[in-house]
C-alpha cells in the first residue's frame, strides 16, 4: 500500500469516528460500509484532499456529493437489511449509491444529468462494484420497471413527496427525502408504506440539499442559487 492511500484510510476511519458514531449513529451495516467506500474515488482530483471533509463537495454540473453524516444518517434511517433491494434518486458521483451497495443486495439509482451518469458509472465501475446500476431519467417518477423497492432514497430536495415514489414502495417499506417549500432548504421526512394505501410521516432534521428537478418536483432550477457553493 502506498502512503497517500494508507493517509486516506486513515482519514476515512476518523471520518467515521468522528463526524458519524460521535454524533450517535450506530447500525453497524453503515458504519462498515462508511468504512469500506473510499470517498475520494467519487471527486475529482483537485477535491481528493477533502474528501473526508465533514460537508459536502463540489462536483460538476453545480453539483454535490452529501456531506459522509447525512449520507449514513440517510442510510440508517432505511433500516435495511441484506437482501433489500433500493432505489437512490440522485446519483451524482455514486458515492451513497456505493454505501448502499455494502449493505444491500441491490440498488437502482436515477440520475437526470448524463455528465454524471458516466461520471457515476466509471467511479463505480473503478471499484468493481457490481450490484449497482445507474439509470439516465426522471427519479421524481422513480424507476417503475424495477419495482417494488424496500427502500427508496433521495438526495435532492423536491417541495413534496412524489406519488409516483409513493406508490413503488413495498409494503412495510421506507422512503427517506427531503422536503421543502424553498428550494435549498428542507427537513429530511420518513415515510413507510403501512399499508396499499396508508403511509406514516415523520418529519426529521433540517438539512440543505440541491433541488430535486423533474414532473414530479420542481419545475425548473432557481439559478440564485448556484452562487451558493
Ligand atoms: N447521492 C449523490 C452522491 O452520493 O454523490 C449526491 C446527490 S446530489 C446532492 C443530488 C443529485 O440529484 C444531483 O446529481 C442532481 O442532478 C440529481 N437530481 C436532481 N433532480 C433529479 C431528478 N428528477 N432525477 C434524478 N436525479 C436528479
Amino acid at each position: 500500500m502506498t502512503l497517500p492511500e494508507q493517509d486516506m484510510e486513515q482519514q476515512r476511519e476518523q471520518m467515521v469516528s468522528r463526524q458519524i458514531e460521535q454524533r450517535g449513529l450506530r447500525d453497524p451495516a453503515v458504519l462498515a460500509a462508511m468504512r469500506a467506500v473510499p470517498r475520494e474515488a467519487f471527486v475529482s482530483e483537485s477535491h481528493r484532499q477533502f474528501a473526508y471533509d465533514d460537508g459536502p463537495l463540489p462536483i460538476a454540473e453545480g453539483q454535490t456529493i452529501s456531506q459522509p453524516y447525512v449520507v449514513a444518517l440517510m442510510v440508517e434511517m432505511l433500516h435495511l437489511k441484506p437482501q433489500d433491494r433500493v432505489l437512490e434518486i440522485g446519483t451524482g458521483s455514486g458515492y451513497a449509491a456505493a454505501v448502499l451497495s455494502r449493505i444491500v443486495a441491490e440498488v437502482h439509482t436515477v440520475e437526470r444529468i448524463e455528465q454524471l451518469v458516466d461520471f457515476a458509472r466509471q467511479n463505480l465501475s473503478g471499484l468493481d462494484y457490481e450490484n449497482v446500476q445507474v439509470h439516465h431519467g426522471d427519479g421524481s417518477l422513480g424507476w417503475p420497471d424495477q419495482a417494488p423497492y424496500d427502500g427508496i432514497i433521495v438526495a435532492a430536495g423536491g417541495p413534496k413527496i412524489p406519488a409516483a415514489l409513493k406508490k413503488q414502495l413495498v409494503i412495510g417499506g421506507r422512503l427517506v427525502m427531503p422536503v421543502g417549500s424553498e428550494q435549498r432548504a428542507q427537513r429530511l421526512v420518513r415515510l413507510t408504506r403501512v399499508e396499499e394505501n396508508e403511509y406514516d410521516r415523520e418529519n426529521l432534521s433540517h438539512v440543505r440539499f440541491v433541488p430535486l428537478i423533474g414532473q414530479q418536483a420542481w419545475e425548473k432550477e432557481n439559478r440564485k442559487w448556484l452562487d451558493f457553493f
